[in-house]
């Protein structure tokens, strides 16, 4: 029986975490899930949201885009198209991008208002989870 749980964030920009943890919550296309050690083993697809880990008494806040989620016993993988621990944030830029996709969405006309709209949602988040840090 697993005590443990090893969670990976891994994005195409590199890297981003690993770490023995103890209880993951994140944020699935079908709603937020959480593991502890010895879960049933799943997959699946990731939305814009916010993912938290404890690790005793520390709890450890992300930004996570959309990607895939893998469930093992005793590992996570989290493969994201972008992820940022939330006090690696930078809020003025989250803040320039949600202008940016306000004042595209405002336009209506030879826009791509899926990308526009994307692009809002995770500045939006971003600036949630720097709140949480
Ligand atoms: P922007 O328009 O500011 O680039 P974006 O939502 O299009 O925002 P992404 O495509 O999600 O950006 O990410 C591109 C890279 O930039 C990733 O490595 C991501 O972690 C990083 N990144 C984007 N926005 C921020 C931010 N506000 N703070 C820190 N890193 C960021």
């Amino acid at each position: 029986m697993a005590d443990n749980l090893t969670l990976d964030i891994v994005t195409p920009h590199g890297h981003v975490f690993t770490d023995e943890v103890h209880e993951i919550v994140a944020p699935g296309s079908e709603g937020e899930f959480g593991v502890l050690p010895d879960h049933v083993p799943f997959l699946t697809t990731l939305k814009i949201g916010m993912l938290t880990y404890k690790k005793g008494t520390e709890t450890g806040i992300f930004f996570i885009s959309s990607g895939y989620a893998e469930v093992g016993p005793d590992k996570v993988t989290i493969l994201a198209d972008s992820a940022e621990k939330s006090d690696h944030i930078d809020v003025e830029r989250a803040k320039a991008a949600m202008k940016r996709a306000e004042e595209r969405l405002k336009q209506k006309e030879d826009i791509d208002e899926a990308r526009a709209t994307a692009a809002l949602e995770r500045a939006i988040t971003r600036i949630h989870v720097a709140e949480k840090r």
